[in-house]
């Protein structure tokens, strides 16, 4: 693979962009491979890149029913930040956020990754002893975080609008938070795992699997049957379909949950505004668009569009904290799946199937996490064992009770 850079980027205007090679190829499967990855989603490619890049195992395929990205890394609001309550949450986002920094250098691809702070707004009292008792615990686990005042966050956000319904009494600010480019999280990595051996399939329907003595020994796909030594599944809103395919089930629920973009502006907002209290989140693209987050449905459905009255629910507290916002005209809307465990937290685990692993249950909220998860699932296959920073998000916790409970540091859908 021939690296990007200004010299390729110069030497392709001049030829009228006609010379550039493909990012990825499109190889036909092969009948056996060591890891199999169901799900090209950035969760898949990351685990795919990092066991080919980190530990020497490059016989792998990625076996994506569409297109890579199509799912909900490519229908996400891009928000990345690491300030969770718990330590085992801190342990896998902070390794996640510390990854970020360096990805585009790692995968020679600009994912447009951009720290420029998300400040969650607390509207009551209770809200204040919510990022009060969060931003405490962040502090005590080495991870930036910072309590700002109602004047302090007036100077930050000029626009904003202390006094709406219900006031603004304060906020939380990771300043190394921020947003990504989704799609270039997808094509990054699909492209440097490619570079090292990794055979990315599209348009290849996993249907079934062949499990025999308890332990998977074959995928069954609309492109042929491919044997192979280990299968990691990571097929987000789909989870539960592929675990029913190996004869489990898994505790988690598949809801809508959907985003709006509205036309472009001229920069207005530059940090991530989130608000658990009246529940909206909103960040400006780099194109001028503001990205508005919405809520899930309450019911289950496999439908990538979600509810009209979401819509309602988002619009009114977006205006209600910028009512300059209300003259925006709205231009898209769109809905992915996600999967959501009780305790709003992962699931990165072995199964009772020998030599299957999952990795799902990101919710509303596993963008920010496509490298931690990838790195900590590649390495987690590989050894056959989970990964110590994954261990506590594993399957069993449903049984035994050591949930991770991050109800309120997810408590905004995203
Ligand atoms: C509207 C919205 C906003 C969000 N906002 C944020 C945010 O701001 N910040 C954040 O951190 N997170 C956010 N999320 C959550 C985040 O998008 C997901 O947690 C994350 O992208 C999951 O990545 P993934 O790679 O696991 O899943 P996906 O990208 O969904 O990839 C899974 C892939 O598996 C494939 N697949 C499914 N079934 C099969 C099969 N049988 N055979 C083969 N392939 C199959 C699918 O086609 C899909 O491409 C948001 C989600 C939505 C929907």
């Amino acid at each position: 693979m021939k690296p990007y850079s200004l010299f390729s980027l110069l030497r392709n205007s001049v030829a009228y962009h006609q010379n550039w090679q493909q990012a990825w190829r499109s190889p036909e499967p092969q009948k056996h491979y060591d890891i199999v990855i169901i799900g090209g989603g950035g969760h898949g490619l990351a685990t795919a890149y990092y066991l080919a890049k980190e530990c020497g195992i490059r016989n792998v395929a990625v076996l994506e029913k569409g297109w890579i990205g199509g799912g909900n890394t490519g229908r996400n609001t891009t928000i990345v930040r690491s300030n969770y309550l718990l330590d085992e949450s801190a342990g896998i986002y902070e390794h996640s956020m510390k990854l970020w920094e360096g990805l585009s250098q790692d995968l020679n691809f600009n994912v447009m990754f951009s720290q420029r702070g998300l400040l969650h707004l607390a509207h009551s009292v209770h809200d204040m002893q919510e990022i009060g008792r969060r931003g405490n615990a962040i502090h005590l686990n080495g991870i930036d975080s910072e309590f700002l005042t109602p004047a302090q966050i007036k100077e930050m956000v000029p626009l904003i609008n202390l006094d709406c319904r219900y006031p603004i009494m304060g906020g939380l600010l990771q300043r190394r938070g921020g947003t990504a480019r989704h799609d270039a999280v997808a094509w990054g990595y699909a492209r440097a795992a490619d570079a090292l051996g990794v055979d990315i399939i599209q348009n290849c329907h996993v249907e079934g699997f062949d499990i025999q003595q308890n332990e998977v020994k074959a995928i069954r796909t609309s492109r042929g049957t491919i044997t192979a030594d280990k299968v990691g599944c990571v097929v987000a809103g789909h989870s539960s379909v592929l675990a029913e395919m190996a004869g489990f089930r898994l505790p988690l629920e598949s809801v809508p949950l959907q985003a709006l973009v509205s036309e472009p502006v001229k920069p207005v907002l530059d940090c991530v505004i989130m608000s658990n209290g009246i529940h909206v989140y909103v960040s400006q693209s780099d194109k001028g668009e503001l990205v508005v987050g919405a809520g899930s449905d309450a019911y289950n459905s496999y439908s990538q569009r979600g509810s009209f009255d979401q819509i309602e629910h988002v619009v009114g507290p977006l205006v209600e904290l910028f009512p300059i916002f209300s003259r925006l005209r709205m231009l898209r809307q769109w809905g992915g799946i996600v999967d959501v465990t009780v305790d709003r937290s992962p699931i990165l685990s072995k199964t009772p199937v020998n030599n299957l692993f999952f990795n799902c249950g990101w919710g509303t909220g596993g963008f920010k996490c496509t490298p931690g998860s990838g790195h900590l699932f590649a390495h987690s296959l590989a050894s056959g064992d989970m990964h110590p920073k994954a261990a506590p998000f594993s399957i069993n916790r449903f049984n035994t009770g050591a949930l991770v409970d991050e109800g309120a540091a997810a408590a905004v859908a995203h």
